[in-house]
């Protein structure tokens, strides 16, 4: 066993997280003093496990995998095995072959919408996506509808923001085949019942792929009680490195699924006649993989799972909630509506300001917000908004972040609206 695996960064179990204690982890804050990062939705910063580890295993165990016969190169092949056994049991996958990385959530869709897509679906058939997702899980769906005939249906929100269900449960039919929902939206942090969706859509025939890229760094994920058949999500917003994420399928869809990309890794024996195909996951792993990536993703789970996935959950969950309280106490502005459930994130406008102008005042006050069209662009014509600003929430925020962002909101509202 190599040395990395020890290096572990963790707060002992017990009551909530305590995000000042926690930020001494991650090495961004000593080098930016005073700094407010409100954007983890866009991607989260890093633990000194993280870095470390990665940096570590360059320095000792580094070399390609699955190919050399070599002490080092089986080293290093075991702790990229190792990091996908990680990923497994974060998501409680039932099998190891269910767990093919990617380059992240887009590379995950992508790969589902161009093997398993033109395998399985066909002219009429029909796609559900929902109006809370983001590009990522709408533009592959449209590639695939051109590219077979179907027909892409779209699941519309309700006045308060959540997806409506009623004309969700109308809109499957025998024709549905696939739904593609997300966990969390990343726009306005809404939480469609991706649970009830399943068995909807199981009912009707109909395989659902789950976008988990908000999800998975918030709030303990099981595949197997979600009963989804797909679910993506990416490493850097799990407080892993950038370049790697994971596509679970469920195995016998995976088994059924042509590989997408041919080279090196995903293949058996080849031929100038004929190639036969790797076993599952390494069929739809071609060439070289991001190899520092997934074990970097590993150690940001063991970072995840120190902590305990539903003390994250928590506290993300309450820290939301005195963020939509902080928000809407101040005059003027409005957050964008959620409907149900929503966790760590918070769109908003600010009456008189551009989202733009402001996230530029906020980043003046050390606050680092988000602001456009989030990458999704139908969700924001929806509400019939061009942009908002998004403050999204990560494990080292707490409530003073939250009275730092309503002080520099104050203090634009003072330069613009006067
Ligand atoms: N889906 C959601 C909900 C996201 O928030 C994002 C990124 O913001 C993506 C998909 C795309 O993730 P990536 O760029 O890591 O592939």
């Amino acid at each position: 066993m190599s040395s990395i695996a020890n290096l572990r960064s963790v707060e002992g179990a017990g009551a909530t997280l305590d995000p000042r204690r926690l930020r001494r982890d991650f090495p961004v804050f000593e080098h930016n003093p005073g700094l407010v990062f409100l954007d983890t939705a866009a991607s989260a910063q890093k633990p000194r496990a993280v870095i470390d580890g990665v940096a570590e295993f360059y320095r000792r165990d580094y070399a390609n995998v699955h190919r050399g016969v070599y002490r080092l190169s089986a080293r290093s092949t075991e702790l990229y095995e190792e990091a996908r056994e990680k990923v497994r049991r974060f998501i409680n996958a039932a099998d190891q072959r269910e767990i093919v990385f990617t380059r992240g959530t887009t590379e995950a869709i992508n790969l589902v919408a161009n093997s398993w897509g033109p395998a399985f679906l066909g002219k009429d058939d029909e796609i559900i996506v929902t109006e809370l997702e983001h590009h990522s899980n709408i533009v592959p769906w449209q590639m695939l509808r051109d590219r077979v005939g179907a027909k892409l249906v779209v699941a519309p929100i309700d006045a308060t923001g959540g997806l409506d269900m009623a004309v969700f449960e109308r809109l499957l039919s025998p024709r549905t085949k696939l739904v593609a929902v997300t966990h969390v939206a990343n726009a306005t942090g809404a939480m469609p019942p991706v649970a009830s969706i399943v068995r909807l859509a199981h009912e009707k025939g109909a395989k659902v792929l789950v976008d988990g890229a908000q999800a998975a760094p918030r709030m303990p994920i099981d595949v197997q009680a979600l009963g989804c058949d797909f679910y993506a999500f990416s490493g850097h917003k799990t407080y892993g490195p950038s370049g790697i994420g994971a596509l679970y399928g469920r195995r016998e869809l995976l088994e059924a699924m042509p590989p997408w990309q041919g080279g090196g890794d995903m293949i058996l024996t080849v031929t100038f006649e004929k190639t036969v195909y790797n076993e599952l996951p390494h069929k739809f792993e071609a060439g070289t993989p991001d190899i520092s990536g997934a074990i970097g993703l590993g150690l940001a789970i063991d970072y995840l799972q120190g902590l305990g996935l539903d003390r994250i959950e928590e506290h993300e969950a309450a820290l939301t909630g005195y963020g939509i309280d902080a928000l809407a106490a101040l005059p003027g502005v409005r957050v964008v509506g959620a409907g149900q459930r929503r966790l760590g994130v918070l769109s908003f406008e600010v009456e008189g300001i551009h989202p733009h102008d402001l996230a530029t005042v906020l980043d003046q006050h050390k606050v680092a917000v988000r602001a456009g069209h989030h990458c999704a662009q139908p969700l924001m014509e929806k509400l019939g908004l061009a942009a908002t600003t998004r403050a999204s929430l990560g494990l080292y925020n707490d409530e003073r972040d939250i009275d730092a962002l309503a002080a520099a909101i104050r203090a634009a509202q003072e330069m613009f609206v006067r």
